[in-house]
């Protein structure tokens, strides 16, 4: 760990093979032989690491992609997943057993798992706004022992104090888990905040190029170790094209996502100025509300915001619609700048009622800065908003 992160980026993890391959091979195989029933029994029995079962991530292309994530996020171990959600399931279903708290806006994938289809198998789940840290406190005071929450957020990119919710969870023995897809590494390190594990979509920013989906959880070894099961038998393993595509992708982590803190400053400060904004959801605006939080335990603003539109609804969707450099498309943190009006997609399945309770209005639209010029996606929007 003593190195710096683009190095990490470009070498940790990667394993030489005999031909002397810079990069980790493809290991293209479900399975792996043996030249006895004993060693096979040494690697079932966990005497020797060894490659067994891609299904159980015993495969050495997806072993080399876990111990880069792990080292990028400062982790003693990360499994790999085929999606985000994957990664939240496995821990929501070895962690959250005695309840879960997910603590502010997160995407609506999320809420949609926790608030309407864990519950149905008995796990307690309590939806709660960031302000609400002193119900989140008595759930935990109650037995709940998982806190889930996303910072910055999707999609009002609201930013939540890390340490100050570890230590809340941490006084009375629960877990706390940050998706920190929207982040990063590259801008934010939440184990070194205090938090117990951190959750990726790795389809967005780790990915880059919005050719893959694939997940990721880290942590402490004996806390991440026991999702290794859960994994393995909900089936929920990343392919070895994937493991080997992701972690080409991590080894430029670096140089895109510190170009879209740069490009999303531009395209926010441009927004603020402009009269058919009303408001610019950006953490790096000095006068945005979590401004001060973001500058204290980021490194970097990240390449997503949102912007509300003046004229409600109609007028975003019309906005949407005439974009030509931001595509259409529900997703974020690829190389092509995409956007998103939050009520059509990703918080599409939540009620109206719960949007407006969560402040998720029809006339926001979320921008995923790529890594196109700023002043070409400035210009975009500009026309879209004439
Ligand atoms: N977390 C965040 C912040 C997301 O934006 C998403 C998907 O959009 C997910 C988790 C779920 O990830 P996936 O689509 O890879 O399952």
């Amino acid at each position: 760990m003593s190195e710096g992160l683009a190095t990490r980026c470009v070498h940790a993890g990667e394993i030489d093979d005999a031909h002397g391959s810079p990069h980790t091979p493809i290991y293209n195989t479900t399975t792996f032989k043996f030249p006895s029933t004993a060693d096979l029994l040494d690697v079932v029995e966990g005497r020797k690491p060894g490659s067994l079962y891609t299904r159980y991530g015993l495969n050495p292309t997806i072993q080399a992609l876990e111990a880069k994530l792990a080292s990028l996020e400062g982790a003693e171990m990360a499994w790999a997943f085929c999606s985000g959600m994957a990664a939240e399931a496995a821990l929501f279903f070895a962690h959250g057993r005695n309840g879960i708290v997910c603590l502010g806006d997160a995407y609506g994938g999320t809420l949609e798992l926790l608030g309407s289809q864990v519950g149905m198998l008995g796990i307690r789940t309590h939806l709660l706004q960031a302000s609400e840290l002193d119900i989140a406190e008595s759930r935990i005071q109650e037995g709940c022992g998982l806190v889930f929450l996303e910072t910055p957020s999707n999609p009002t990119l609201e930013v939540q104090d890390i340490r100050a919710v570890a230590d809340i969870c941490h006084r009375h023995g629960a877990l706390l888990a940050v998706d920190n897809t929207f982040a990063s590494p590259v801008n934010q390190q939440p184990l070194a905040l205090g938090a117990d594990f951190v959750v990726h979509s790795a389809t967005k920013f780790l990915g880059g190029h919005s050719d893959i989906t694939a997940g990721v959880l880290a942590g402490r070894k004996e806390l991440v170790a026991p999702v290794w099961n859960w994994r393995k038998n909900l089936g929920s393993m990343i392919a070895p094209e994937t493991a080997a595509l992701l972690s080409r992708s991590l080894r430029t982590l670096v140089v895109r996502v510190e170009r879209q803190n740069r490009t999303a400053q531009a395209v926010a400060e441009a927004m603020a100025r402009h009269g058919k904004v009303a408001r610019v959801f950006y953490p790096g605006l000095p006068d945005y509300a979590g401004h001060q939080l973001a500058k204290a335990q980021m490194q970097g603003y990240g390449g997503m915001l949102t912007i509300e539109v003046t004229g409600g609804g109609e007028a975003a969707t019309r906005a949407a619609d005439r974009l030509r450099l931001f595509a259409l498309a529900p997703s974020l943190g690829g190389a092509e700048s995409l956007v998103t009006q939050p009520c059509t997609t990703t918080h599409h399945g939540l009620s109206p009622d719960e949007r407006a309770r969560r402040g998720i209005s029809d006339a926001m639209l979320r921008l995923s800065v790529g890594l196109e010029d700023a002043a070409d996606l400035i210009a975009d929007l500009n026309q879209a908003l004439a």
